[in-house]
C-alpha cells in the first residue's frame, strides 16, 4: 500500500497555488498534528496493519514541520502499520526551509528520498511565480541535501513561464542537470482559477509562450534530459536509472494508496474516498470518527478510464492484456478507428502487447486521453 500525508502549511501563498495549503495561525500545527496522529491510529486499526511500501510527505511545505513531530508521525505510522524494509520515504521541501542540519535530522529519522521545490533558477521567474527563496538559495538548498546525506534528490521545475524562451528553459536544465539530481519532475504551468497569476494574465501583463515554443521547450527539453541520462518515464517525469519515483509509479499502476490530512484521497480495494479541504473540517470529522463514510465505490468504467489515462502518461503505456482482462473487451477493438488516426498521424505507438504515446503524442496527451475515453 502506498501512504500520503498532507502536509497544509505554506510560510507564503505562491501566485499559482491551487494547492489546499495555508499559512499557519497560532495552534494550526498542533491541531493538525493531533488529529494526524489520531487519525494514524484509527486507519492502522482499520486496515489490520497493512503494509507500507512507500510514504510521501506532500504539501503544503512539510520542511516547515520541525523533526520532533516528523519523527511523532513517523512513530505512530511505525506504531499502526508495518513498512516494507525497503520502503520509500518521501518528503518535499521548499529552499527556503531546508538547512543542512534539519535535512540531517529527517534523514536520521528514515526520510530516504527529498524534492525539493526549485521550480526556477532565476530570480526573475522566482519573483513572478510569488515563491519564497532566490535562485542561489535553490542551489544552496540542493547542496545542503548532499551534505545531510540525502541520496535520492528530486527537483520541481516550471517551464512555460511567462517570458521563457526556448533558449532560456535549455540554459536552465543545463545548470539543474550540473546539480546532479537523481530525480526531476517538470510541470508545465497551469494559470489556475482565482489565483493571482491568473489575474495577472487577464488583466494582460503577463502573457504565457505561446503554443508553438511551448511545444518546443517539452520537446527539446525532453530530449536534451534524456541525453544526459534521465529516463522520460512519464509526461513530466525524468529519472536516472532506477531512481524513478516507487510512490508515483505506485499511483499510476493503480496500486491502493491510503491519504491523511486534510484533502487527502484514499482508495484502498476500489473504494474511494477524500477527506475535507478545511483544517478544521477534517479535524472534527477525525475526532467523529466520521471520515471515509460518504466513500464511493468505483465502477468499472471509471477503473478503466482511470488505468488508460495514467498508463498512457507513462513511457511504458498501457498493457493491453491486463485491460482486456479487466475489461472483458479488447481496447484495440473498442477504439479501432481512433487508433488507427493516431497511429497514422505518429501520435500513439504499440509494441509488445503495450500501446504508447509518442512525445509528439504526450504533447497534445490531454485531447487524445479525452478522445480514447469518451463514449462511442
Ligand atoms: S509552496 Fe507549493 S503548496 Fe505552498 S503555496 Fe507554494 S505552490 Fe502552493
Amino acid at each position: 500500500m502506498l501512504c500520503y500525508i498532507h502536509v497544509p502549511f505554506c510560510s507564503r501563498k505562491c501566485a499559482y497555488c491551487a494547492f489546499v495549503s495555508q499559512v499557519p495561525a497560532a495552534g494550526d500545527v498542533q491541531t493538525y498534528v493531533d488529529a494526524l496522529l489520531q487519525e494514524i491510529a484509527i486507519q492502522g486499526d482499520l486496515l489490520g496493519r497493512r503494509t507500507i511500501a512507500t510514504l510521501y510527505l506532500g504539501g503544503g511545505t512539510p520542511s516547515l514541520l520541525p523533526a520532533r513531530v516528523v519523527e511523532a508521525i513517523l512513530t505512530r505510522l511505525r506504531r499502526a502499520f508495518r513498512f516494507s524494509d525497503d520502503a520509500e520515504i518521501t518528503l518535499e521541501a521548499n529552499p527556503e526551509s531546508v538547512t543542512a542540519h534539519h535535512l540531517h535530522d529527517l534523514v536520521s529519522l528514515g526520510v530516504n528520498r527529498v524534492s525539493i521545490g526549485l521550480q526556477a533558477l532565476d530570480d526573475d521567474s522566482l519573483r513572478l511565480l510569488g515563491r519564497r527563496h532566490s535562485a542561489r538559495q535553490g542551489q544552496a538548498a540542493v547542496h545542503n541535501a548532499r551534505l545531510a546525506g540525502v541520496q535520492n534528490l528530486s527537483l520541481d521545475l516550471i517551464w512555460g513561464r511567462p517570458g521563457q524562451r526556448v533558449k532560456t528553459w535549455l540554459d536552465e536544465l543545463r545548470q539543474v542537470v550540473a546539480l546532479r539530481p537523481e530525480h526531476l519532475s517538470c510541470y508545465s504551468l497551469t494559470v489556475e482559477p482565482g489565483t493571482p497569476l491568473e489575474a495577472r494574465c487577464l488583466a494582460r501583463e503577463l502573457e504565457l509562450p505561446g503554443e508553438e515554443e511551448q511545444g518546443k521547450m517539452f520537446v527539446y527539453g525532453s530530449e536534451y534530459l534524456e541525453s544526459h541520462g534521465y529516463l522520460h518515464y512519464e509526461i513530466s517525469n525524468f529519472a536516472r536509472l532506477g531512481f524513478q519515483s516507487r510512490h508515483n509509479t505506485g499511483y499510476w499502476e493503480g496500486r491502493d494508496y491510503l491519504g491523511l490530512g486534510p484533502s487527502a484521497v484514499s482508495t484502498l480495494g476500489g473504494r474511494r474516498w477524500a477527506n475535507p479541504d478545511s483544517l478544521a473540517d477534517w479535524a472534527e470529522a477525525v475526532r467523529a470518527g466520521t471520515l471515509g463514510q460518504d466513500g464511493e465505490t468505483l465502477t468499472l468504467e471509471q477503473r478503466l478510464t482511470e488505468l488508460v489515462m495514467l498508463r498512457l502518461r507513462t513511457s511504458r503505456g498501457l498493457n493491453l492484456r491486463g485491460y482486456r482482462r479487466l475489461a472483458g473487451i479488447s481496447f484495440m477493438q473498442q477504439h479501432a478507428a481512433k487508433i488507427q488516426a493516431l497511429s497514422k498521424r505518429e501520435l500513439i505507438r504499440i509494441h509488445g502487447g503495450y500501446l504508447r504515446l509518442s512525445r509528439e503524442g504526450w504533447l497534445v496527451a490531454d485531447a487524445i486521453l479525452s478522445n480514447l475515453t469518451a463514449d462511442g
